[in-house]
């Protein structure tokens, strides 16, 4: 017997005063409507907000770059010739890998590539890359020209997985094209979280799969850091990257993470793309001419990184770090829960909800696909208030973000979608 309302704004805001995490959203800045209210945020797969301490931070590296000039590589309060180091426990400990596995560098789609030249190794025999159903668009094109890089082409190297379950990829199926095509799999590369459907997928199955029929496993983790609990060492996979300017805050365009595996981490057998950054940094600047990789994925690196993005990092590096990725986790469960359940009550033939209903198949994103890709709905909550985003050709999604979100945006949320209907 259901005796308490779900759909009441009273039964949010009891849900909110109970939240161990509910004062963390005060940590954020809220875009603000042209009527002094702030928006209903629902976008932070697209854009994390920034955290209050950004500017602050940024603002001290502009400081101490007026100040001391070059002098800061060694002398500014926080120095930038390691300044990425400073990121790196923080990183690591948001996707379960260990310091050496983990470093922050260039941007995703730039890694993807320079991870590929190490893990994407074709043989005429061994020559595919198996990616996901529905891969964000950068994906495709990077994996496709790899593939012709090396000569191959695409149309016959790249598999795209189909959905067989609804709108959605199960493990029998995947499992099933890797029993079909495994000897001639060289790469699986898939998304942690589909961008689309926001479906998660089982990084730990996925990669024992793919090794043991003999293929490396990279995971674009865009959609999934920051997200899901992630433990990527136990898990195993060869390599992964994401983006930080989705749910890692860290501000339009920041910087990427990657992870090597441990396994990788002192191999100099594998080719690689080298530069400076990925030198000995203890004798970089006697600026020899032998390159001697560091130990682990810092060995990736190429260049000295940008600070000022690092610096917004920083503070919301440390947010993740108050926080702790299992509460956020179970925060992110019980949010899209309270939202499917919503959904359920509305339960409107227009709009068919695509993402999993399993918990552990979604991380913090819904996808409502909408029927005869009707537009105007989605114009309609904008119009009142609510930032989502609208993907062609007929998908909303949702995301609810458990460090600012609270489940009075997802009641907010829910009532004025039954309004706009
Ligand atoms: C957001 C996203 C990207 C974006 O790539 P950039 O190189 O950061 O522009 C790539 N892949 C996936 C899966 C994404 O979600």
């Amino acid at each position: 017997m259901e005796s308490v309302q779900l759909d009441t704004g009273a039964y949010a805001e009891a849900l909110d005063r109970a939240d161990p995490l509910a004062r963390f959203r005060d940590r954020f800045n809220l875009p603000i409507q042209a009527n002094g209210e702030p928006h209903i945020y629902l976008c932070g797969n697209s854009l994390g907000l920034q955290p209050k301490k950004a500017n602050e931070y940024v603002q001290q590296e502009m400081e101490d770059w007026s100040k001391l000039g070059v002098e800061g590589h060694i002398h500014a309060r926080h120095p930038w010739m390691p300044y990425h180091e400073f990121l790196t426990s923080s990183m690591a400990r948001v996707v379960g890998g260990k310091e050496i596995e983990v470093v922050v560098m260039n941007s995703l789609t730039v890694n993807l590539h320079l991870l590929m030249v190490s893990f994407y190794r074709p043989t005429q025999k061994r020559f595919k890359i198996l990616i996901e159903y529905s891969p964000f668009p950068s994906d495709r094109f990077a994996v496709e020209s790899q593939a012709r890089f090396h000569g191959f082409d695409p149309a016959e190297a790249v598999i795209e997985m189909q959905p067989d379950v609804d709108d959605y990829v199960s493990m029998a199926q995947i499992e099933s094209v890797l029993n079909e095509q495994g000897e001639e799999i060289a790469l699986v590369l898939i998304g942690g979280v589909n961008y689309y459907s926001g479906q998660a997928y089982n990084i730990k199955s996925i990669t024992e799969l793919a090794h043991a029929k003999g293929a490396m496993v990279g995971f674009d983790l865009a959609h999934a850091a920051g997200n899901l609990h992630l433990n990527l060492h136990d898990d195993g996979p060869d390599f992964a990257a994401w983006c930080s300017y989705k749910y890692l805050n860290s501000g339009p365009g920041s910087l990427s993470g990657i992870f090597v595996h441990e396994r990788h981490a002192y191999d100099t057998t594998l080719p690689r793309f080298h530069g400076w950054w990925g030198h000995n940094k203890s004798n970089r600047f006697k600026m020899g001419p032998v390159f001697e990789p560091m130990a682990g994925a810092e060995a990736w690196q190429l260049s000295n990184p940008p600070i000022l993005p690092l610096a917004a990092m920083r503070a919301s590096m440390e947010l993740f770090d108050e926080a702790g990725m299992s509460a956020l986790r179970e925060k992110s469960v019980k949010l899209t829960s309270y939202l499917l359940k919503l959904l359920e009550i509305l339960d409107h033939p227009k709009i068919k909800v695509i993402t999993p209903s399993r918990s552990e198949e979604r991380g913090c994103q819904i996808s409502l696909q909408i029927k005869d890709a009707d537009k105007s709905m989605f114009d309609d909550i904008t119009n009142r208030g609510v930032i989502a985003d609208w993907r062609e050709p007929d998908v909303i999604r949702i995301a609810t973000v458990p460090l600012y979100n609270s489940y009075k945006d997802v009641y907010d949320f829910y009532s004025l979608l039954k309004e706009a209907l």
